[in-house]
């Protein structure tokens, strides 16, 4: 176990009494309907964005502990008959596991799943973008924290700003909607760009979403000082209009989405897209949260922000039968926390790293 790992709790697996009702659909002690299933395919990212991906840590799985795409396909049709309805690959970077579209082609195939989603870096859009649209996603998430070249290239380590900014043009030209545009600010670091962000809302068919910076991780830089709330940005781009909450449909996520009904300066003028905030610090949002994750390594993880997790990739290569994969399933969503204790003390914070529980 490397020092990043977390602790696998390992819990008696009883077999609860109604978990999966006759209706298909899986809830938690806490009534939360469970729908949505994240997997990390990868914990590999072909960026090393300072606050996600640890530079002087450069360790990654070997190839044989990530989950096989038939391991995956697996767990995610019984996740499917139990009544996951919504997957999101993401990672690390999705896009740089190898014959990635034509897993998904076969992801595709599982009935009963009625939603594909992908949160990319961008970079590698404009490759695989035709085929991921032939493939059947449509709706895609894209991380983007600055619109200035020399600031992507410090964030990120990479110097791919035009690309990714060419591969967001592209695939809104392909007819991928909605594409979702996902800044994390970080005080003094991106900050003084969210006017430029709500900005690109207003003149593109885009939602662009500011995320609270979460600790998570050793390789963070989290600080209290970098942590900017929802309230403040909120407020902070309220100089360009007017907005009102929009109508967020559940299965859209967390995000709750506004749209400007005044531009000041140009009254008159629609604005194409909306804006979103994700408020994992100051707004939490556990009483709605319908996920469940499965790691690049392999475990069921009912919480982004809790440590606890199964080992499914131990059952599935032991020889574990469908019935203890399920079980395993419903074991991890009868542990689902009811909250995230995040900031709850001055220790709190979870250890497991982002691009292998899947951001
Ligand atoms: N490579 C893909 C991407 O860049 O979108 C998917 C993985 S990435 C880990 C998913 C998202 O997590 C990104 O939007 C990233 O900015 C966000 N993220 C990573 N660390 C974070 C943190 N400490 N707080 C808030 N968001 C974070």
């Amino acid at each position: 176990m490397t020092k990043n790992t977390p602790e696998i709790v390992h819990e008696k697996q009883e077999k609860p009494s109604v978990v999966a009702p006759a209706n298909g659909r899986l809830v938690d002690l806490f009534a939360r309907s469970i729908s949505y299933l994240r997997v990390s395919l990868t914990d590999q990212c072909n960026l090393r964005c300072v606050y996600c991906t640890p530079r002087e840590i450069d360790e990654k799985l070997a190839c044989g502990e990530l989950l096989s795409y038939e391991e995956l396909l697996r767990v995610i049709s019984l996740a499917v008959g139990l009544g996951i309805r919504k997957v999101r690959l993401t990672g690390g970077e999705p896009l740089v596991r190898k014959n990635v579209i034509s897993f998904i082609d076969r992801l595709a195939a599982i009935p009963d799943l009625q939603d594909i989603r992908l949160t990319t870096n961008g970079v590698m859009l404009k490759t695989y973008g035709e085929a991921l649209f032939a493939a059947g996603i449509r709706k895609l998430n894209i991380s983007l924290d600055t619109l200035k070249k020399e600031r992507f290239a410090r964030i990120t380590g990479r110097d791919l700003f035009d690309q990714v900014w060419e591969g967001i043009e592209w695939v809104q030209s392909l007819g991928f909607s909605p594409v979702k545009l996902n800044m994390v600010v970080l005080r003094g670091v991106n900050d003084d760009e969210l006017l430029d962000f709500a900005g690109l809302a207003l003149e593109r068919d885009l939602q662009v979403r500011f995320i609270e910076f979460m600790p998570i991780g050793e390789s963070t830089i989290w600080g209290k000082e970098k942590y900017v709330s929802s309230d403040e940005i909120r407020q902070r781009i309220s100089v360009l209009g007017e907005m009102e909450e929009a109508y967020s449909h559940h299965m859209d996520g967390p995000a709750r989405i506004y749209r400007f009904t005044k531009i000041y300066g140009a009254e008159g003028e629609t604005p194409k897209g909306t804006v979103g905030f994700i408020s994992p610090i100051s707004h939490k949002f556990c009483e709605k949260c319908n996920r469940l994750r499965l790691t690049s390594e392999g475990r069921l993880r009912s919480c982004l922000l809790s440590d606890r997790e199964t080992d499914i990739k131990a059952i599935l290569r032991g020889g574990g039968s469908d019935e203890d994969i399920r079980q395993a399933l419903v074991h991890t969503i009868l542990n689902k926390p009811r909250s995230h204790t995040l900031l709850d003390s001055e220790q709190a914070g979870c250890q497991g790293r982002m691009s292998r529980i899947g951001g």
